[in-house]
């Protein structure tokens, strides 16, 4: 992966060269931070380039600086118009990915939250896919558990949570799998290391609730709201047990990464006929027309970088 050319750090859009911290910075010692990642899709036809849904990827990141007692004088939109004039500079005309991040910024030893200043920077990146599999995801169950409400804040995209991650992450891949599930202290299932799941079991769609240590996604909402509205389908948030995956119909994993990728198989056991089946086949389909800004009833959540539109959503 290339690095940006410039990142908006410390109050101005500077050469990403200049946009550097220390080494004794809070947040680098003690994982306090938060982030958000989102992506701007290219549209060839219209040759614009879309960044999706910024205005609810920077009110979570908002909200996931207040879990951190970070405040800052942004708002989603100041933050969306921020990053419109970086992806200007930029001036990429494909897949890009945006990571705003904040972070305690304070040279200070000592953990806490309170009494430290803190800054945030955003620099985006070309990207394409997340997995490599993105139709025939083998997943496994990891042996470890989800972050706890009651330890970091799972529905907070927190930096030092991002170590349980990368616990889970790398150790399905060194086993050969493309991606884990995880289960939360409770023994149900949550999410996958960076992206929420859905299942299709008995005709009904069914994804963990909010409240089952998972990260509040935007995909995840993206997603319930194209099945019902557009495939009447029923989608239900509710607890699922282990077993209950490894009976379903279709499972997939979603995420701005990841996107819609199907998990045809979990701990080497098929998932229906082991094939990316019609309901994830379709949701992918209408996911990459809605992101790439090609249904016009989804319009509003595509934020035009070039100008043309002006940056009328802001
Ligand atoms: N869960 C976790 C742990 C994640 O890191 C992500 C990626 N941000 C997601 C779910 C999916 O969230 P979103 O759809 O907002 O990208």
């Amino acid at each position: 992966m290339s690095t940006p050319r410039y990142a908006y750090f410390q109050g101005k859009i500077v050469p990403y060269a200049e946009a550097k911290v220390g080494v004794m910075t809070h947040a680098l010692n003690y994982g306090t931070a938060c982030f958000g990642g989102m992506r701007a899709y290219w549209n060839d036809d219209e040759a614009q380039l879309f960044i999706f849904r910024p205005l609810d990827h920077y009110t979570r990141f908002l909200n996931s600086a207040k879990l951190l007692w970070m405040e800052f004088d942004h708002t989603p939109e100041s933050l969306t118009a921020l990053t419109v004039e970086l992806l200007r500079k930029e001036g990429e005309q494909q897949d890009m990915y945006i990571r705003p991040l904040a972070y305690k910024s304070a040279e200070a030893i000592g953990v806490r939250l309170h009494d430290l200043t803190a800054d945030l920077t955003i620099f985006a990146v070309p990207f394409g896919r997340y997995v490599d599999n993105e139709e025939g995801t083998h997943a496994t169950f990891s042996s470890w558990r989800r972050v706890d409400d009651n330890s970091i804040p799972a529905r907070g995209k927190i930096s030092g949570s991002y170590v349980n991650s990368a616990f889970i992450k790398t150790d399905a891949m060194l086993a050969g799998y493309d991606e884990a599930i995880v289960l939360n202290q409770a023994g149900h299932v949550s999410e996958g290391s960076a992206e929420n799941l859905f299942m299709l079991r008995g005709g009904v769609v069914v994804t963990p609730p909010v409240t089952e240590d998972v990260l509040e996604g935007i995909t995840r909402r993206t997603l319930m709201t194209l099945l019902r509205d557009e495939m009447g389908l029923e989608v239900h948030e509710r607890v699922i047990d282990r077993s209950e995956v490894y009976l379903a119909d279709e499972l997939w994993f979603c995420g701005t990464g990841v996107q819609v990728a199907a998990i045809t198989r979990v701990d080497h056991r098929p998932i229906g006929n082991g094939r990316m089946g019609p309901v994830v086949g379709e949701l992918r389909k209408l996911y990459f027309d809605v992101v790439r800004g090609k249904v016009a009833k989804y319009r509003h959540w595509n934020q035009p970088v070039f100008v043309k539109e002006a940056v009328a959503a802001v």
